[in-house]
């Protein structure tokens, strides 16, 4: 049997609404329990996305019809008038997604701000926006998020220490290929900084049209699958849970054919607590705007 990490990021009001109830039908199908990271302040995802209007930008919204990808309503959102809050309008779906078992992550206060700003933010902004994220989350649930997810795999040495005063038990902020404990360039700090579970498969508008089309894609990400390492899939509940939620359930139930399973990240944490140090860098990725974080 092959173990999945399965990482769902919610990064809109859109996605919270109609993505997650149609994720959770699909896994309650296949008993999957999962870890959800849900964004809950203002939704102004279509602001980023018209300010990376940029010619890669451009190619990938042919490439991945971004339009019907995310929908004109989340293209537009943000952009005229302020963000409605996505925690406010969508607590009762985040309750339902805790009921049935998931494991609850913050992602962002603000997604698109993170995404876009945290090079610049000072430690004190960083503060104030995982404890906005981490409040409310926590006010919705009736108890603390555990675990946190970096918006659009963006996390700097400032970002990493401030969340180490949280009590996470985990963060998945990078991609990369073994669990380990994170450490800054200076190596200072306080608080232990918390163990990183990463990302190691790639996502959907990362692969379609490239190695892959709809037809092959299923059995492209299923190859990429292996016994012997860790395999940690990110999901977006604006794509899996909405533009292509029939594949993606045709994906579980293949999965399950090949003896493959899924998990919340969290269960994938070692129970030994040595956890080998590492650090993390800026790369480029293939078929993603910008910079991500990367294990070293
Ligand atoms: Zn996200």
């Amino acid at each position: 049997m092959i173990e999945v990490g399965l990482r769902i990021d919610v990064d809109t009001l859109r996605g919270t609404r109609q993505g997650v109830p149609e994720l959770h039908e699909i896994l309650a199908r296949e008993s999957i329990k999962a870890s959800f990271f849900f964004s809950v302040g203002p939704d102004n995802m279509g602001r980023h996305l018209w300010r990376l209007l940029k010619p890669t930008f451009l190619l990938k919204m042919l490439r991945t019809q971004a339009a019907s990808l995310y929908g004109w309503d989340i293209l537009l959102r943000g952009t005229f008038w302020p963000g409605p809050l996505i925690g406010k309008h969508c607590a009762a779906v985040i309750r339902e997604t805790e009921a049935a078992g998931h494991e609850i992550g913050l992602h962002a206060w603000d997604h698109q701000q993170w995404q876009n700003r945290i090079d610049k933010f000072t430690p004190d902004t960083l503060d104030i926006v995982i404890k906005r994220g981490y409040d409310a989350l926590k006010e919705i649930i009736g108890k603390p998020p555990t675990c946190f997810a970096a918006p659009a795999w963006r996390i700097t040495d400032d970002g990493l220490k401030i969340l180490s005063r949280f009590p996470f038990s985990y963060v998945s902020n990078c991609r990369g290929n073994s669990i380990f404990r994170p450490q800054t360039a200076d190596k200072i700090t306080d608080d232990p900084l918390h163990i990183e579970i990463p990302t190691t498969l790639p996502t959907y508008d990362e692969i379609i049209g490239q190695q892959c089309d709809s037809e092959s894609y299923n059995n492209y990400l299923l190859d990429l699958i292996k016994p012997d390492q860790l395999n940690v899939l990110t999901i977006h509940a604006e794509v899996e849970g909405i533009f292509c939620h029939e594949l993606f359930a045709d994906f579980l139930h293949q999965a399950r054919s090949r003896d493959i399973t899924f998990k919340p990240l969290g269960s994938l944490l070692p129970k030994a607590a040595e956890i080998p140090p590492g650090s993390i860098r800026k790369i480029t990725q293939p078929g993603r705007e910008g910079w991500i974080a990367a294990q070293q």
